[in-house]
């Protein structure tokens, strides 16, 4: 669950507005999801098991990055576009799991602005 909420929102309730209200604006957009080694090769057995196209640049370590404007719809390929959930959302990577890490604006559970 993120591990900054605003004052008074319970996991569940902030999940809900993640889903319903945001429709996971942190899954889209011009972002880069980072990766590690190991979040990498979870990353490629979802996406073969989904047959979903995955694109990963990755760094001679092993970790990686995924760009969500590699990808159909200009998104995170775990994304449901239906449901707005995550489709690997207990494999999910550590970045996904610690966001938000501290208030932003436009982030309607993280003591930001509200999305709207
Ligand atoms: S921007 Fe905030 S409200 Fe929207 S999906 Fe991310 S954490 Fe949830
Ligand atoms: S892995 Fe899941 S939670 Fe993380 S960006 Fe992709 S869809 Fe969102």
């Amino acid at each position: 669950m993120p591990t900054h909420l605003r004052e008074g929102l319970s996991p569940e309730a902030a999940s809900r507005i993640c889903l319903h209200q945001c429709r996971a604006g942190c899954c889209r957009g011009p972002l880069y999801l980072r990766l590690t080694a190991p979040e990498v090769v979870t990353f490629k057995d979802r996406a073969a098991v989904l047959g979903v196209a995955l694109t990963v640049t990755e760094a001679a370590d092993g970790s990686g990055a995924v760009g969500f404007l590699d990808h159909p719809g200009d998104r995170c390929p775990m994304l449901d576009e239906a449901t707005s959930a995550c489709r690997i959302y207990e494999e999910r990577p550590q970045r996904c799991r610690d966001f938000p890490d501290k208030p932003r604006p436009g982030c309607a559970i993280s003591g930001g602005e509200d999305a709207g």
